[in-house]
Formats: structure tokens, C-alpha cells, sequence
């Protein structure tokens, strides 16, 4: 249960002060640090857990990292999202990856041009979503997505887990067949899949 659940760790795009483990469970390595038997992320990077040696390191992406400001295009995933509001973990900025922990919250009044009822027809937990910064205050950034290349780039089916498609019906999980509803971006499923396969093989 527990080895099941770092191996999903690995992969995973953490920022600086994200908790990784304790240190009974791993052995900080390379963009970490401890506090108080906690081991975090000191960098923005992606979590690589070594099982066999029970190490945890965080491999930077890079550098050049910048902040968010009001007027600018971000990238994030969802954290959480409520009726009315959904939290977004930000992790880029205007192609460049953030240099912190920058939080965004979208509220349901501004995710689309028509009336929309509920923050659940337009993403869900753990998707990832493209955004304009419409105001900031205290390091809160409030988004929007009313534009047609806004929206989710890239969501996740609430039974499975696998990659939805875009369908005309709504989104289609390929693996479970189940039909959900998500406020996507024109270029859904393009950019941010094609560098993520690319992470992992240099073909194609
Ligand atoms: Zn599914």
C-alpha cells in the first residue's frame, strides 16, 4: 500500500518547501532538505523515489524561473475544486517554470463566457489547467479561463485515472469508458503531453 503509493510519487512536479516523506521512511538526496524528520523539496523539479535504496531527490527543471503577475498566462494543476471554487497549484508562468509556491483560485464566475452552474463541469482535482491572472493579493492569484485557449490542457477520469479524450459527447476515458465534462483548452492534450512524453523517450 504504502511502496504503491511512492511509486505514483515519482514523476510527480513539486515546489520549494513541498513535503516529500520522513526520514524513516527515505534518505534525503540531491534538491531536498530536512526539517524536523521531514524531508522537502528545495527546488522545482520533479520527484524521482529510489525504492531499492530507499532514497528521495527532486531532479530540478530549469532555471529561470519567474513570478506570476496580474495579466500573465500560467499553467497549474488542480489541488482541490468545490462548487464554486477550484485551488490550482501554479508551476509555470508564461513557458518559464515559477520560482515558488504560487497558489491560484478560480472561481465559477470566471472560468467560461456562458453561465456555468458548477466548478465540477469544468475540472476536477489533480487536472491540469492553463489560466490568465486576473488580479493578486497576498500571493493569491485569481484566474480565469474564459478564453478559448484557456481551460484544461490535460484531466485525469475521476474512476480510473487515465488520460480523457475529447469527444463530442463530453470527455471519453479510453480505459474505463466513462463520459465526464471539463471546460477544455482549444489545444487540449498537445503541448504539455508531448513534453511529458518526451521526459520519459526521445523518439518521435
Ligand atoms: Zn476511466
Amino acid at each position: 500500500m504504502s511502496s504503491k503509493s511512492n511509486d505514483q510519487k515519482t514523476g510527480l512536479l513539486v515546489v520549494p518547501g513541498e513535503r516529500l516523506g520522513v526520514i524513516e521512511e527515505f534518505i534525503p538526496d540531491a534538491g531536498t532538505y530536512v526539517k524536523e524528520g521531514v524531508i522537502y523539496s528545495r527546488v522545482i523539479g520533479r520527484v524521482l523515489i529510489d525504492l531499492v535504496h530507499r532514497k528521495v531527490s527532486v531532479h530540478q527543471l530549469a532555471r529561470g524561473a519567474k513570478v506570476p503577475i496580474t495579466g500573465s498566462t500560467v499553467v497549474g494543476q488542480v489541488s482541490n475544486a468545490q462548487s464554486d471554487t477550484a485551488g490550482v497549484r501554479i508551476f509555470e508562468v508564461s513557458d518559464k517554470n515559477v520560482s515558488g509556491a504560487f497558489v491560484g483560485i478560480l472561481h465559477v464566475s470566471d472560468v467560461a463566457m456562458r453561465y456555468v452552474d458548477s466548478m465540477y463541469d469544468i475540472c476536477k482535482a489533480g487536472d491540469i489547467v492553463r489560466a490568465k491572472v486576473i488580479s493578486e493579493k497576498n500571493r493569491t492569484y485569481h484566474l480565469a479561463t474564459k478564453d478559448k485557449n484557456l481551460g484544461v490542457v490535460y484531466a485525469f477520469c475521476t474512476n480510473c485515472g487515465d488520460l480523457l479524450e475529447p469527444r463530442r459527447q463530453g470527455m471519453h476515458c479510453p480505459k474505463c469508458g466513462r463520459i465526464e465534462r471539463r471546460k477544455i483548452a482549444s489545444d487540449y492534450g498537445k503541448g504539455l503531453i508531448e513534453r511529458r512524453k518526451g521526459d520519459i523517450e526521445d523518439e518521435s
